[in-house]
């Protein structure tokens, strides 16, 4: 499992970014925050903080319906693995 750089979730199936080239995404979307990678940001160069700022603004809404937002789920905790 592979952490997302936008939201800190760590389920991602995929590398985000093939062999951590950020010109090549894994075009997989995160289940928590609904970021593809190498479409959001490399087709419609939106930064992964923008994204991350804006989500947060909209209230942290969890994107996916196949893979539901876990029990425990703490955003705050999340981001920790992240915002260093
Ligand atoms: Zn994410």
């Amino acid at each position: 499992m592979y952490l997302c750089p936008v939201c800190g979730y760590d389920e991602l199936d995929e590398l985000p970014y093939v062999n951590n080239d950020v010109t090549t995404g894994s075009f997989e979307i995160c289940s928590c925050c609904g970021f593809q990678f190498g479409v959001d940001d490399l087709d419609n160069g939106i930064s992964l903080k923008k994204y991350r700022d804006k989500w947060v603004d909209e209230g942290a809404k969890w994107y996916s319906d196949s893979s539901p937002k876990p029990k425990d789920w703490n955003l705050e905790k999340q981001l920790l693995n992240i915002i260093t």
